[in-house]
């Protein structure tokens, strides 16, 4: 049998596949009423974690879709330090995460919707660009943006029209 790696090593043109997996797990969190936002963890071309947003069900405000694949990787790979893992989101991280991905020293974020209210990496903050981090991760930003704005610009509609 032959193992393929699921993602290309190339950053610039990254698979496609974790990516599709975020937005499913975007998708059902939407189901759960939680805000779709859904994130994948590649290990050396290997998905090891997925997850989406669990706040409400978990009633945990750390508990976004970045922080559940985080440690769920931590876990698997049975160490704190995830350098050469990449991390898929289908939302511009918000301050928390994009700290947490720092601290694992991730070394791949891809990201889908800006987030100009909430995101922390080309919005707000700008968590990576200041002087107290101390691990950047290189940054591709709106990769399958228009289908992750869709998802939650569809769920906040709803949730205002009930
Ligand atoms: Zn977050």
């Amino acid at each position: 049998m032959t193992v393929r790696p699921a993602v290309s090593d190339d950053p610039a043109r990254p698979d496609a596949a974790p990516m599709a997996l975020a937005l499913d797990e975007a998708k059902a969190a939407a189901a759960r009423g939680e805000v779709p936002v859904g994130a994948v963890l590649v290990h050396e071309g290997r998905i090891i974690a997925r997850a989406g947003n669990r706040t409400r069900e978990l009633a945990d405000p750390t508990a976004h879709a970045e922080m559940m694949v985080i440690r769920q990787a931590a876990a698997a790979l049975g160490s704190e330090r995830l350098g050469r893992c990449d991390l898929y989101v289908t939302l511009e991280p918000c301050p928390m995460c994009a700290a947490a991905i720092s601290f694992a020293r991730i070394r791949r974020l891809y990201f889908g919707s800006s987030d100009a209210k909430g995101g922390a990496v080309e919005s707000g903050v700008r968590l990576y660009a200041s002087p107290t981090c101390h691990h950047a991760p290189e940054v591709y930003g709106g990769m399958r943006e228009a289908e992750a704005t869709a998802l939650l610009k569809a769920f906040f509609k709803e949730r205002r029209e009930p």
